[in-house]
């Protein structure tokens, strides 16, 4: 039996059998086959979720060996994929035809099936999460059944799988509405919070891609500004080396002391804020996007409405200071479009997201917790893929589609063959 754990190192199991097949018809008999041995089922993408949501002792089912392109229509810009391909190769496939996802997050080793499982965003206020982009999903079911629905097929089971955590089945093929390939200049640059704070409407109306980071107990800020440009792309290895040793080495050889000493956080972000340059680049949008992330973290990120945005920052900044925490990573802020997808934490209204991080091996549990209830008071929706510490009836409360997910689920899933008990507890109630 082999031991699994997620990205971060946070959540450990060992599933008593693990499955990698590479066709359809495998995966299918999989399934039939687990029904009828009455053994539950869980699917792992790429394992980066920070929450249990692939932890079982039971069967696990790894797309890695499911990948590639399945079908192109270039007059509609669509591409359907297998499921377990990763970011990166649908980057590089999708350029090779001239096409390219609209947005994505900062790094690009997940799975395409697992990043829209959790509703995985990036940032832009004109851009939805990465779900969004999906406009047909083929899956098998816990009837072991295969489904095909779309925007215009089978839509309520389409909005309910668009963000399902694996809850309905093992997602087979993705179909994506992309645009043609675009570059992208980006730069970044130090600036002061309370300023930023003060603009980021009037950034994001002139800005495709801003965010920013706050480095805790300063108010400076590195905000990262990406806008489509018309130069030549280049790829500045140099740069990128450089950028590298900055953001992951250096910046884990000054983290790690914090472990054994953690009154230094404060210094380390000082001094980490001082070092924080200014940058820029040119390249194939897909390229500028992701980020190497070599550097461990656990992480908890909330959505809250757009316009409450800078009150509710302003709040984290004040309670941090009375606080005093022993943190040092910068907190991510990231500006996402409203949409209609059912348990999308971005449902029905413009939104903010501010994702707290700490080093691992910090403890993390009591600051998270604090910064949690500022954003839960702002009627903050956590990610569905990082730490958060609600369960299925505070899910209800917030998600005004929460029964309509649950009729589906239980149509699509009936004897719960895919819900572990970790998915029991946040979408049972
Ligand atoms: C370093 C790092 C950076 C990150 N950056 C971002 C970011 O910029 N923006 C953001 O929003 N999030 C970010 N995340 C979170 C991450 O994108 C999500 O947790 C995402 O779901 C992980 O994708 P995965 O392929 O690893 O899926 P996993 O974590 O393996 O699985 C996630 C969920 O998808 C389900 N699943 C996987 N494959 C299938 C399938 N074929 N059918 C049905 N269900 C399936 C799993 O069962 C599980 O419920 C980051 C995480 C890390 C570790």
């Amino acid at each position: 039996m082999h031991t699994m754990s997620n990205w971060s190192g946070s959540v450990r199991y060992t599933p008593s059998q693990i499955f990698s097949p590479s066709s359809e018809d495998e995966l299918v008999k999989i399934v039939r086959n687990c029904i009828d041995l009455k053994k539950k089922i869980r699917i792992i993408g790429s394992g980066h979720s920070f929450t249990r949501l692939c932890e079982t002792d039971q069967v696990l089912i790894s797309l890695d060996h499911y990948k590639g392109i399945v079908s192109v229509n270039k007059e509609a810009r669509e591409i359907t994929v297998k499921a377990g391909t990763k970011i990166y190769e649908f980057g590089d496939l999708s350029h090779q035809l001239g096409l390219a996802q609209e947005n994505l997050g900062d790094i690009d080793r997940q799975s395409m099936a697992g990043s829209i499982s959790t509703g995985t965003h990036g940032t832009g206020i004109g851009f939805g999460n990465i779900s969004t982009q999906v406009t047909a999903i083929r899956f098998v079911n816990g009837k072991g059944e295969v489904v095909n629905c779309s925007e215009t097929d089978n839509h309520d089971i389409f909005k309910a799988t668009q963000i399902s955590l694996g809850s309905f089945g093992i997602i087979l093929e993705l179909t994506f509405r992309l645009t043609e390939s675009y570059k992208l200049e980006f730069t970044s640059g130090k600036e002061n919070l309370f300023d930023v704070l003060g603009r980021y409407d009037e950034i994001n109306k002139t800005t495709r891609n801003f965010e920013f980071y706050w480095f805790p107990h300063t108010e400076t800020v590195q905000t990262k500004y990406s806008n489509v440009s018309e130069k030549e792309a280049k790829d500045n290895k140099l740069g990128l080396w450089f950028d590298n040793v900055m953001e992951n080495h250096l910046f884990n050889a000054v983290s790690f002391p914090t472990r054994y000493i953690p009154s230094l956080s404060s210094s380390v972000a000082k001094l980490s804020a001082a070092l924080s340059g200014t940058s820029s680049k040119v390249n194939w949008s897909h390229k500028v996007y992701a980020l190497p992330r070599t550097v461990l973290f656990n992480e908890m990120e909330y959505n809250v409405p757009y316009e409450a945005f800078a009150d509710v920052k302003k709040e984290v900044v004040r309670v941090f200071k009375d606080r005093k925490f022993d943190v040092h990573f910068p907190t991510e802020n990231r500006f996402v479009k409203g949409d209609d997808i059912w348990l999308s934490p971005a449902y029905q209204r413009q939104s903010a997201y501010i994702a707290f991080h700490v080093y691992k091996g910090n403890p993390h549990q009591h600051y998270f917790k604090v910064m949690e209830d500022i954003c839960r008071s702002y009627d903050g929706r956590p990610h569905w893929g990082k730490m958060h510490t609600l369960q299925a009836a505070d899910f209800q409360k917030i998600y005004p589609k929460w029964e309509d997910f649950q009729a589906v689920r239980k149509t699509q899933d009936p004897e719960g063959i895919f819900l572990s008990d970790y998915l029991r507890e946040v979408l049972v109630s």
